[in-house]
């Protein structure tokens, strides 16, 4: 049985903050991820993407921000469940959990802190004949590597900010960029439809809408797609490509977390903000995985109810103790790393 003070489920980039969070407090983390890696969305989904909203980093890759956060953490050396699904949970008589994973790892905590993002990760398909024989082989849901797409023609379908953001990236690197939708307005940033539609004033890029992917061809691989205009007209016409990418979402699934008793709204789980925490006491929600009103999904106000959570599992965990809240800078000094550094003179702050 694996033993810690938060259990986190979830190592995507809230999971990690967390842990450092709660490192400053001197209490130790275990993260439990369905995934092989650590970093939730920003392993998975987009890697190379850079993100232009982290406080501090004008721009940072989605992989290289996962990357810093390991090293901040490093220090207080959390411990990794990865590639087993949180299965259940059970509350014992101290007020103490037990989670089992789906391959029977169990893990003790007086804390459990769900930083479950989207659950697991189930891209919307489209539907369309011959989809399976593609798979892998010209059509991909994600993009892990845009160099993949270094000088192929490549078709974006969607209308968010992932089939935006793509399409804008990949003007640099494909020799061909055509973006279809099916509507002519756009669901993602205005910022990134203005871009969009510089880039094809500029030539740089196809826009075909409002307009669907009616067909694939190919014999092994993909070869061309037909594209059918949604207007009374109904053009069609073929396109020759390399790679198709349908960036419809990812279904949101919550998975077995949705039967653990705690208050569920539109696949998100219920908190209060003053802490995060949900309707059963001892058990947080943070980051992408939980809901109130003005939620934003966004790794910034992960970080945030994060740090909230953390101070409220202290109190939970040392009901006696005093908590004092201190600067990183006193860390420096007296070396939560362990080691000796020159750091300015800290400065502490008493919360009564
Ligand atoms: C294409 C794209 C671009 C984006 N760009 C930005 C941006 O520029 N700026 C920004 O702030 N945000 C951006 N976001 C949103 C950002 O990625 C999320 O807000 C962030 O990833 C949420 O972090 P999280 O740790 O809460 O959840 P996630 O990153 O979703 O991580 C959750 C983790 O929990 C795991 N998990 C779930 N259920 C279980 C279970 N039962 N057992 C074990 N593990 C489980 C999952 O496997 C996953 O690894 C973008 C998102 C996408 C898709």
């Amino acid at each position: 049985m694996i033993k810690t003070d938060i259990l986190i489920i979830g190592a995507g980039p809230t999971g990690l903050f967390a842990v450092f969070e709660a490192g400053l407090l001197k209490l130790k983390c275990h993260l439990i991820d369905a995934l092989p890696q650590a970093g939730g969305q920003c392993s998975e989904i987009y890697p190379k993407k850079p993100i232009y909203d982290i406080p501090g980093f004008p721009e940072v890759l989605a992989g290289d921000l996962v990357d810093n956060l390991m090293e901040q953490i490093k220090s207080f050396q959390p411990g990794f469940t990865l590639g087993e699904r949180a299965e259940t949970i059970k509350k014992l008589d101290d007020g103490t959990f037990i989670v089992t994973t789906n391959k029977g790892t169990e893990h003790h905590a007086p804390v459990v802190a769900i930083a479950g993002g989207l659950g697991s990760f189930e891209p919307r398909k489209p539907l369309l004949d011959n989809l399976k024989k593609f798979e892998d082989n010209g059509i991909a849901y994600m993009i892990k590597d845009p160099e993949v797409y270094r000088d192929k023609k490549v078709v974006i379908a969607g209308g968010g900010d992932s089939a935006l953001d793509w399409s804008i990236f990949l003007a640099d690197v494909a020799s061909q960029v055509t973006l279809v939708h099916r509507r002519n307005e756009f669901r993602g940033a205005l910022d990134s439809v203005e871009k969009v539609q510089e880039l094809k004033n500029q030539g740089k890029l196809n826009l075909i809408t409002p307009a669907e992917i009616i067909a694939l061809n190919g014999d092994d691989t993909l070869e061309s797609v037909l594209i059918r205009k949604i207007s009374d007209a109904k053009e069609e016409q073929v396109l020759e490509v390399d790679n198709f990418i349908p960036l419809f979402g990812l279904s949101p699934k919550l998975g077995p977390i949705g039967d653990w008793g705690l208050e569920i709204e539109k696949n998100a789980i219920k908190v209060d903000t003053f802490d995060y925490q949900t309707n059963i006491p001892g058990i947080y929600a943070i980051g992408d995985v939980n809901t109130y009103p003005g939620k934003l999904k966004l790794i910034l106000c992960g970080f945030h109810e994060a740090t909230l959570m953390c101070q409220s599992a202290f109190q939970k965990i040392h009901p006696d103790k005093k908590y004092v809240m201190k600067y990183t800078t006193v860390g420096g000094v007296n070396g939560f790393d362990g080691t000796k550094k020159e750091a300015p003179k800290a400065v502490v702050k008493k919360i009564e």
